[in-house]
Parts: C-alpha cells; structure tokens; sequence
C-alpha cells in the first residue's frame, strides 16, 4: 500500500473543517471537540462531540465520525482515510481508530493527561495490536486549544458559587491549560 501524502497545507485545511465542527459543538454547549475523515481528498463524514445532546458517553466527534465513514465506504475497514480531530484522541477513540484500520490520524491540541496518540499513551501505534496509524499532531494547535480553553472558562463563570464542576470537566480545563 502507498504511504499516505502528508501535505501540511490540506492538513490545515481539513483541521479548519473539524474546528468548524468543534464550533457547532460550542454552541451546542458540549465540550467543542470536531473530526472530520477524508478519503482521497474529500471529507466523507464530519462530526461533532455529542455527549449531552445523545446523552451517550461514546458520542464523542470521533466515534461519531467513524460511523459515518463506515456507512459512506460500505466497510467498517477504512484503511485508506484519515481522521481530522481538533483534541488528541481518548483511549476509546483510538481503539476504534485502530480496529478501523485507520490510516493516518492528525490532531489539533494534544491531551497530556488521557490522549492516546502519545500524550499520555500511544494506543495508535502499540507494538501487540495488528494495525497502527500514522500520527500528526499540532496542526491548528493554537485556534483547537483556544476553543476549549474559551468553552471551560466559561463554564467556570456559570457555575453557581458553591457548586463544583464534574471531574472530568474541571481535569480537561486543567490539562488543555497545560
Ligand atoms: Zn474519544
């Protein structure tokens, strides 16, 4: 199989649509996480994080993303795709980016404390498991991180006095100010 093409200007390109996704999820008042995956240069599935809306802890932009993209290649294999996601992958969503056979992933800001893209593991590229992905990181950092820096202050600010954040909100907060 050819090496994927890595073109840091597409690359840009289709994190500028991801981040678009991740806006739509600010709006929708969910952590503003967006992926998109491309096929031969054309985005054939965009989503983003839904975990309130669908009341589904695995309803992240990814997850979601990968679905799509199964149902448009008619296969759960997508070896020839890669995946646009504005924050470093959770280990659940690098799990199903490797039984997907994901081809190459590229990422926005990186998750030092849960990212499995190497922030904190490297699940995508672990020696037992039968596939590894090609990883980027850092494309579009700053606008990914500015995003969800943005979303969890305010967050902070509508908080009632007295009343504290969940944990996970309050650790994400703590690492992307990392
Ligand atoms: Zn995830």
């Amino acid at each position: 199989m050819d090496e994927p093409v890595i073109d840091l200007q597409s690359d840009q390109h289709f994190m500028d649509e991801a981040l678009r996704q991740a806006a739509r999820a600010y709006d929708a008042s969910e952590v503003p996480v967006g992926a998109v995956i491309v096929r031969e240069g054309r985005i054939i599935a965009r989503a983003f994080n839904q975990v309130e809306l669908l009341k589904d802890a695995t309803a992240h932009a990814e997850m979601l993303a990968i679905t799509q993209a199964e149902e448009v290649a008619g296969d759960w294999r997508l070896t020839d795709c890669t995946l646009y996601v504005t924050k470093e992958p959770c280990p659940m969503c690098a799990g199903a980016m490797v039984h997907t056979r994901l081809a190459r992933v590229v990422f926005g800001v990186s998750d030092p404390k849960a990212g499995a893209a190497g922030g904190a593991l490297n699940l995508l590229q672990f020696p037992t498991l039968n596939h590894r992905c090609q990883i980027t990181g850092g494309v579009r950092e700053k606008e990914c991180r500015a995003l969800l820096k943005n979303f969890f202050a305010e967050q902070r600010a509508a908080e009632n006095p007295g009343k504290k954040n969940g944990g996970n909100i309050s650790e994400n907060a703590h690492t992307i100010s990392q």
